[in-house]
Formats: structure tokens, C-alpha cells, sequence
């Protein structure tokens, strides 16, 4: 899916930024906002969309979509949002990407992995400063999830809204039970 401002198409400087979103969070809306001062298009891909209902990976492609496509509304900024499925062969992987996005010249990423490909398949690649990265982090939201501790202000109120509509918390809580249900 696409959203927001339109761009002339001969001049677009269009890059890609890629990530789990389990959940997608504030520090991935900053990331996302400063990169949108520097490009023109953002293609986001959603990684490891094959995943879902698991511990780790609670939420399915679609609803990540929706929390990153909500979130971003009031942004200046075009952007598509992709899910990715993983592979098994890491040297092949940025070839799977590039077959089903848009075509961009700059890879956004702090994950080592990920920048090490890109940059190894001759892409230029952009680091951002890390934010808040013990609260805002994936990890640290599902475990707030599980305990009943405040999660909701470590990310945009759409993702919450999304989180909620699916029952994500039950879900989570769920998946992450060792053994029966009694
Ligand atoms: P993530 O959601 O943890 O993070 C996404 C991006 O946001 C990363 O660059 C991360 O460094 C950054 N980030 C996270 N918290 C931040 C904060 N507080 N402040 C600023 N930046 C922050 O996702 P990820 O694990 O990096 O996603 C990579 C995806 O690529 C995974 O789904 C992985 O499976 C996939 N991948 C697959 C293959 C393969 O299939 N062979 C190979 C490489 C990568």
C-alpha cells in the first residue's frame, strides 16, 4: 500500500528502511520522520511477514501494516508499505527484496545484518542515532504487554488503537503460555 504526498517521479530520491515491527514503535516513527527530511519516497518493508502468534512475533503482516500506515498520516511523506518474507539464504536476500519493492538507491538500518547486505550488494546505507532504545524496543514493549505494565505511551496512539482492535495483549499473553490451558 502507498500513502500520502505525491512526488515528481523524474527527481525522486527513494530509499528503504525495513524492520520487524513487533510492534512498530516511537523509536521507529522518529527513525522514519528524520528520514523523510532526506528522501523524497520511503519504501518500508515489513520483515518476516510469514510470522505471527508467536511470542516474538505477535502480530500478522497486515495488522503491522496498518499500524505503520495509521501512524504515518500526518507525515510529509510518500511512502509504500511491503511485507517481506525471510529467506534462507542470506546472500540472496537482497535480491528478494529488490524483486518486490519499488526500486531506491539508500538503505536505512541500525541492524548489522541488514546493512551488511545491503552495502555488500552495492547499495549506499544510512545510519540513524538509536532513541530511547531500553524503552523503545520491541522486546521491552511485549514485556510490558505480559505484565500488565504501561506500554501504550512507547508507541504513536494508532499502533495502541491497532494493538487493541486485534486484542493483541490477549493474544500475546496466550501464545506465551508453557503448557494447557486449564
Ligand atoms: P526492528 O523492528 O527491530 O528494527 C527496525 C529498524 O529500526 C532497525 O534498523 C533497528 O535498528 C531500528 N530501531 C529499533 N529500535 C530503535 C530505536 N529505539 N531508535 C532508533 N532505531 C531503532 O527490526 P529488525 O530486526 O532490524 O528487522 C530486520 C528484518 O529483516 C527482520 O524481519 C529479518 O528477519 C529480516 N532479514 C531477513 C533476512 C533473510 O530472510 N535472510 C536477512 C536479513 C534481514
Amino acid at each position: 500500500m502507498a500513502g500520502n504526498r505525491k512526488s515528481n517521479p523524474k527527481q525522486v530520491r527513494r530509499a528503504f528502511y525495513i524492520g520487524r515491527f513487533q510492534p512498530f514503535h516511537n523509536g521507529h516513527l522518529k527513525v522514519i520522520s528524520e528520514i523523510a527530511r532526506e528522501v523524497d519516497e520511503l519504501v518500508i518493508g515489513i520483515g518476516s511477514a510469514q510470522m505471527s502468534h508467536t511470542p516474538e512475533n505477535p502480530f500478522t503482516a497486515g495488522e503491522r501494516i496498518l499500524m505503520i500506515s495509521r501512524s504515518l498520516e500526518e507525515l510529509d511523506l510518500y511512502f509504500y508499505v511491503i511485507p517481506i518474507p525471510d529467506i534462507y539464504r542470506n546472500a540472496e536476500w537482497v535480491a528478494h527484496v529488490r524483486s518486490m519493492t519499488p526500486p531506491f538507491s539508500v538503505a536505512y538500518s541500525n541492524n548489522p545484518l541488514v546493512s551488511r547486505l545491503f552495502y555488500e550488494s552495492g547499495y549506499a546505507v544510512k545510519h540513524s542515532p538509536m532513541y530511547n532504545r531500553h524503552e523503545y524496543s520491541g522486546t521491552e514493549i511485549r514485556r510490558r504487554m505480559l505484565t500488565g505494565e504501561g506500554w501504550e505511551q512507547l508507541v504513536p496512539p494508532a499502533v495502541a488503537d491497532v494493538v487493541e482492535e486485534v486484542c493483541g495483549v490477549d493474544r500475546l499473553r496466550q501464545v506465551s503460555m508453557k503448557g494447557d490451558i486449564e
